[in-house]
């Protein structure tokens, strides 16, 4: 059978050793003032609790200004989490430029973007008590935002059944409930998700995408600084640890917690608030 490869030409090598450039280097985006959310983070008080049932999700809002955790409570979970503007669903998480703009996994200083027309920054990452992880010897890292979210579509067409416990759903049914609707009538408002404890990488031989065992114990938690009024959903993913399977009742699941706080307002002064709007500009505009 002939290769579908085709012969490299003369030049393949030094057209391969031409030097990455970083496509958004850190160094040109607005970065935020943690010198601000930390004296802030000293004085906030907690104000109430969700908790997050295995196999489930749940929908909270946060306020413009508050602080919210998502916390490991029983044993090791990983959670997906959507993020609305609270106002205005058609303006939410946006997975793909927030990889763009960070990394493949992220941490604390990181921002979680919202979709254009807007693309501003919807929460600012203040806290991760899984920092310490870094990348491992398989190039893994901790909360991914590459992977979409477990859903019965995508098990149905690799040939599974119809398991609907999976986040897509959960976060479906979370909305629903929060918003009075039919899953049916906001399932188009689920998007692609930060996987919060998820430990995952590409494979280094095939670049496939692999998930291991999250090393998330109990205690443990990611902590945001909210940026602008959140509704937000999280599943407590079916895969558990999601260290061999999920979209099935296979793995051993356990509840998360989401935790909210107030900080005092004065600690606040000195932050730069996102743009109400985001960015306005005309369709053709000369750059
Ligand atoms: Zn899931």
């Amino acid at each position: 059978m002939p290769s579908r490869i085709p012969p490299a030409p003369a030049d393949a090598a030094s057209r391969r050793a031409a030097k990455p450039t970083i496509v958004y280097p850190a160094a040109t985006l607005p970065q935020p003032d943690m010198a601000v959310l930390d004296a802030a983070r000293q004085t906030m008080v907690k104000l109430r609790d969700v908790v997050v049932p295995p196999r489930d999700a749940r929908a909270f809002r946060v306020s413009r200004g508050q602080f919210f955790r998502i916390v490991s409570i029983e044993g090791p979970q990983v959670g997906d989490l959507n993020l609305w503007n609270a106002d205005d669903l058609s303006e939410r998480f946006f997975s793909g430029k927030t990889r763009a703009l960070h990394a493949t996994h992220v941490g604390t200083g990181d921002r979680l973007w919202s979709t254009m027309p807007y693309l501003r920054p919807m929460a600012t990452i203040s806290h991760d008590t899984l920092g310490w992880y870094g990348w491992d010897a398989d190039g893994a890292g901790i909360h991914d935002v590459i992977g979409t979210r477990c859903d019965p579509y995508t098990n149905l067409l690799l040939g599974g059944n119809a398991y609907d416990f999976c986040c897509h759903s959960n976060l479906s049914r979370a909305l629903s409930a929060e918003l009075k609707l039919e899953p049916g009538a906001v399932e188009h408002h689920i998007h692609d998700v930060l996987n919060v404890f998820m430990c995952t990488g590409f494979t280094a031989d095939t670049h496939q995408y692999f998930m291991k065992a999250s090393p998330v114990r109990p205690g443990d938690f990611i902590e945001f600084f909210a940026e602008i009024d959140l509704l937000g959903a999280l599943s407590a993913c079916p895969g558990g640890d999601c260290s061999a399977t999920h979209s099935s009742a296979v793995a051993a699941c356990y509840p998360l917690g989401i935790e909210i706080f107030e900080p005092d307002r004065t600690t606040l002064g000195g932050w730069s608030w996102p743009s109400p709007s985001g960015y306005h500009r005309r369709h053709g505009e000369p750059g």
